[in-house]
């Protein structure tokens, strides 16, 4: 690259999102300043269920949604639960999900997906091994396990997105999936096993383990809280932090959820939700299943971490300030020992840690990849709701192919900050 051609680049937020863009952009030859106001890995990127899917297509507003709606706000339990409190705050965020659920949106959102989640572990590997990290990468698919045939078939319009978007699988039977994995209640009679995928052992050692790798490699982290950016013209000049500003001639938000008040700040109004997610982890429960597996009714994953098994899902629509509501974690235990028997009847809390994080939704389900509207130098890269994970790698390329004026090998119409408008 031409010294004409290389910028400096301050990328707000060291999540997964952030990490993997900042990595790329070095690549390009940039200068790289990541800002984080905490630590690395920390925000929603800490305690995912880890899985690198290629496979997540299918958006979180489907067809026929608007009938679960109240079942949603009388069980603070389920899969899938609105506060009622939070309820006139949601409503405009909302009524924009459920109207994204027609047949020809989710047709249009599912492609979109799929461009951007294809092979985005094969874009990750070289970074994960420049990194030192690739014993925290697998790549042995992802199971999900259905109770009856029934909800199989309930499921057929998902399965038919993913078919549509070239994605394969195996399906097995009661027995066969017992063999995949004996440790598996007998309830369930059917698994659909998606090789493609991936996923990672410790989501929160792999992002650090990238960072690291970040600063190793000449970019430079700041701890520090962005508020805001220094304009010239419609040249950016600098990002504004609470304690100063750090000089640059472009930047990417990164910062999860907390890229909204950012994106306001530059004139762009993006309607990003939170949908909390929990997980419950348990040390030594004697149940390690070689493959994330995915309950398909209850909505969560079990995944063995290098810290334990780990299991992880659900959402909770409650807003950001609103305190965790704990027993949406221990309810994961209860459905994790319906989905092992041999998880063991009594732990001592000791072995048992929760978590709850904030994944950064939008109404479609497609995240925010482009330039803001006041300023080109400005470019988003937030709102990967359930898929931050899974797209990371190649969000992060195609953020750095813009910043470096190239053209991105991902079309990123379907992602335009300007979409909501
Ligand atoms: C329970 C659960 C399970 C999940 N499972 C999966 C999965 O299996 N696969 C998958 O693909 N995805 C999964 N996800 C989603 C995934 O975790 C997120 O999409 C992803 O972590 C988002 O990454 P991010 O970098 O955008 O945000 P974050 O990880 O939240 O990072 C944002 C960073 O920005 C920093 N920051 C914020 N504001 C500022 C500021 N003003 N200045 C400086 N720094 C700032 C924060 O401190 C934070 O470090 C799951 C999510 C949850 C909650």
């Amino acid at each position: 690259m031409g010294d004409q051609a290389k910028r400096t680049v301050a990328v707000i937020g060291a999540g997964v999102i952030g990490a993997c863009t900042a990595s790329f952009l070095l690549r390009k030859g940039h200068d790289v300043v990541l800002i984080e106001r905490g630590e690395p890995g920390e925000g929603a990127s800490f305690g995912n269920a880890g899985c690198f899917n290629g496979s997540s297509v299918v958006p979180m507003s489907m067809p026929g949604i608007l009938r679960n709606v109240p079942k949603w706000c009388v069980d603070p339990l389920g899969p899938l639960a609105i506060r009622i409190g939070y309820l006139p705050r949601l409503a405009p965020w909302l009524i924009s999900f459920i109207r994204a659920g027609t047949p020809a949106k989710v047709a249009h959102q599912a492609r979109a997906l799929r461009s951007l989640l294809h092979q985005g572990i094969d874009t990750l590997l070289p970074l994960v091994r420049d990194a030192g990290a690739q014993q925290l990468v697998e790549r042995l698919g992802h199971l999900f396990v259905y109770r009856s045939l029934a909800s199989f078939a309930k499921d057929r319009s998902a399965w038919q997105l993913r078919s549509d978007n070239g994605i394969t699988w195996d399906e097995f039977d009661a027995d066969q999936l017992r063999q995949l994995d004996p440790n598996l209640s007998h309830a369930y009679v059917k698994g659909v096993l998606v090789r493609e995928n991936g996923h990672t052992t410790d989501p929160h050692a792999l992002v650090s383990s990238l960072v690291r790798a970040f600063e190793r490699d000449g970019g430079r982290l700041v701890r520090r809280r962005a508020v805001g950016f220094d304009l010239s013209q419609e040249r950016l000049v600098g990002v504004r932090c609470v304690d100063g500003v750090v000089a640059a001639d472009a930047a990417v938000i990164a910062a999860g959820i907390w890229s909204k008040p950012l994106a306001a700040a530059l004139g762009d109004p993006v309607p990003l939700e939170t949908e909390r997610g929990y997980h419950l982890m348990i040390r030594d429960g004697g149940v390690a299943p070689r493959i994330p597996t995915a309950d398909a009714e209850k909505k969560f994953v079990a995944t063995a971490m290098r810290g334990g098994l780990r299991l992880a899902g659900t959402v909770e629509l409650a807003g950001l300030d609103a305190p965790p509501n704990w027993e949406r974690a221990r309810i994961l235990l209860v459905a994790a020992r319906g989905m092992y028997p041999k998880l063991g009847a009594h732990f001592g809390e000791d072995r048992i840690t929760t978590w709850m994080g904030h994944r950064p939704s939008t109404p479609d389900s497609l995240p925010v990849i482009g330039r803001s509207r006041r300023t080109g130098d400005v470019v988003y890269a937030f709102g990967h709701g359930h898929i931050g994970m899974s797209c990371a790698a190649n969000t992060g390329r195609t953020v750095a192919e813009l910043i470096s004026g190239e053209r991105t090998a991902i079309d990123i119409a379907p992602f335009d900050p300007q979409r909501f408008r």
